[in-house]
């Protein structure tokens, strides 16, 4: 978008740090953990930490925030990566805060050597019972006040695998009175003999968040460290550690996390639907994922514009998926293809276009487009394909559609007069006759005649058959997270229809995926990357040309 906007206080704060010399350069990161895929509100933190470097001339890095073995996964930062690239951004350095497990194991000893952290043998319970509230003080752990030779002698001892899971942790020793229960002697490393996807069983031990996540932004230099909110209350324990390390001060930036309507946001909950098959895995055009977002059509453009338009806040809200339709429909209008599909297809007969006739006619590619993006050849004969809804026996006054007696244009083709109908025993409509009007055709019309309704139509003789997915929302309550009981019991139950046998224009056989179209009157659709791949032809709908939902709502 080119209008200019005001600066969003993230770029305020910048503009300040540089303005005061507090940095010479602004260094971002956006640190996933690869533990699901990512998903719409990742790419509202992707396009606001490579947004803030692109916009101050500064850097951001790609780290993969794998502290976690139990969860984690190499097959999550194949696709992390792959989904920030396809967002159009590219990441100055690549890190894997278990890159820095060494680095972080010498900054926790040398915690133990300043007397701030002690090996605790109190089991994960015990520790949270005597917190205590945010009202009421903590209290000491009998370990709390270990020498620091039997501190170093435990640690390495834990680190060479000398206790089992649960048997003692590290924790820093700051201060069990304090209004943050953050700062009440915070766990910094956890026994777990677990396989790790990158250091495999070189540790035992793992650096608990708040122990990893300030350390590496210090290590990479990070600047200004953007997250959402619910670190807010970390940010104390954060600064504590630089401080007392003495290591490079980065920073740290909350925002407000993007809701969406309609949808859960959470990787938990996501990976819950793709355990249970309740869809078609993490990319299912129906999920908020990157992934099922650009299978579903989405452009990488309607996404990063989605994400400028929400803006940044620092109070939560929800934002209405119908905003994120709006960017997309906004972009595809100017890019797609306009192409003809019959879903549901009956024959229209031309009774007087001569049998065994036929001709090329000439269909625009997109008339937003200069020089309507060039032409598409479209086979016209005496028999063609058209939607069943658009024909009615028995029409009411403004219908302009086909009725006996009407007259209606057939897109980038002639105006055709109904002149009559066949059924079948069952009293269904099964084709519709009408006439033509040579003098009509597209582009040289000289019958004079002007018709209120225009519609799609296919050649019978030369259409192909496909496979067209209409997708709906995923969930039937505005917050399925906010609903009482399980998420999953409002799922949407008409998500997903197939129609099997749509009729296709020929020119769509050498449809691409991660092509766009417009199927006229329809909607915009692409070709599903996966389904597609066994040269069956299967298009997902990317979302409807207008917004129906809304107006089924006020109804
Ligand atoms: P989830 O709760 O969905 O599992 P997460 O916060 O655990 O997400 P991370 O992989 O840790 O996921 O997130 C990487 C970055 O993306 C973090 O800086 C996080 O704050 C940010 N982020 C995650 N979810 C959102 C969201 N809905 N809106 C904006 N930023 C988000
Ligand atoms: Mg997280």
């Amino acid at each position: 978008m080119s209008e200019e906007r005001s600066l969003n206080f993230l770029e305020e704060i910048v503009e300040a740090d540089l303005a005061a010399g507090k940095h010479v350069e602004i260094h971002t990161r956006f640190p996933p953990e690869p533990n699901g895929y990512l998903h719409i509100g990742h790419a509202k933190s992707i396009c606001l930490n490579f947004g803030l470097a692109d916009k101050y001339g500064g850097k951001t890095n790609l780290r993969f925030d794998d502290t976690n073995p139990v969860t984690e996964d190499t097959e999550y930062v194949d696709s992390i990566k792959a989904d920030v690239r396809w967002l159009g951004f590219d990441w100055e350095e690549e890190h894997y805060a278990s890159d820095y497990f060494d680095q972080l194991y010498a900054f926790a000893v040398a915690l133990i050597n300043k007397g701030l952290a002690y090996v605790d043998d109190l089991s994960a319970e015990q520790i949270a019972t005597m917190k205590g509230t945010p009202t009421e003080a903590g209290k000491e752990s009998p370990f709390r006040n270990r020498s620091i030779e039997e501190n170093l002698f435990l640690f390495t001892a834990m680190k060479n695998g000398e206790y089992n899971d649960g048997e003692k942790v590290l924790r820093a020793k700051i201060d069990l009175a304090s209004p943050n229960m953050h700062m009440r002697d915070p766990i910094m490393y956890r026994i777990k003999k677990t396989h790790h996807h990158r250091t495999g069983d070189t540790w035992c031990i793992y650096p608990m968040y708040d122990f990893a996540h300030g350390q590496s932004d210090s290590i990479e230099n990070i600047s200004h460290s953007i997250c959402t909110l619910e670190f807010e209350v970390h940010k104390p324990l954060y600064n504590w550690y630089i401080a007392q390390l003495g290591i490079f001060p980065s920073n740290q930036f909350e925002f407000a996390r993007l809701n969406l309507t309609y949808t859960v946001m959470s990787k938990r909950k996501l990976l819950q639907l793709v355990q249970e098959n309740l869809v078609d895995g993490w990319d299912d055009p129906r999920m908020p994922t990157i992934s099922g977002l650009r299978r579903r059509g989405y452009t990488p453009l309607s996404l990063r514009n989605f994400c400028e338009r929400i803006g940044v806040q620092r109070r939560e809200n929800i934002i209405d998926v119908g905003l994120l339709e709006f960017c997309v429909r906004e972009d595809l209008n100017k890019t797609a293809l306009r192409r003809m599909v019959v879903l549901d297809p009956i024959k229209l007969v031309i009774t007087n276009y001569p049998e065994g006739q036929s001709e090329i006619l000439k269909g625009e590619n997109n008339p937003e487009l200069e020089d309507n993006g060039g032409y598409r050849d479209l086979p016209f004969g005496r028999e063609l394909w058209i939607e069943a809804e658009d024909f009615m026996e028995d029409a009411p006054k403004k219908w302009f559609r086909l009725a006996p007696g009407n007259k209606v244009r057939l897109k980038s083709a002639y105006i055709v007069s109904c002149t009559g109908f066949e059924k079948d025993a069952s009293g269904k409509v099964t084709a519709v006759h009408c006439e033509y009007i040579p003098e009509s055709k597209s582009g040289q019309d000289t019958s004079g005649i002007n018709v209120k309704g225009t519609m799609h139509w296919i050649s019978a003789e030369k259409a192909e058959t496909a496979e067209v997915r209409l997708y709906d929302r995923l969930f039937q309550v505005e917050d399925p997270s906010s609903e009482e009981g399980d998420f999953k019991s409002y799922m949407n139950p008409n998500s997903l229809e197939i129609i099997e046998g749509a009729k296709i224009e020929p020119s769509l056989l050498e449809a691409q995926p991660g092509e766009q179209f417009q199927f006229i009157r329809k909607g915009y659709f692409t070709l599903d990357s996966k389904l597609s791949a066994s040269g069956k032809l299967v298009f997902n709908r990317t979302v409807t040309l207008k917004d129906a939902w809304s107006k089924e709502m006020k109804k």
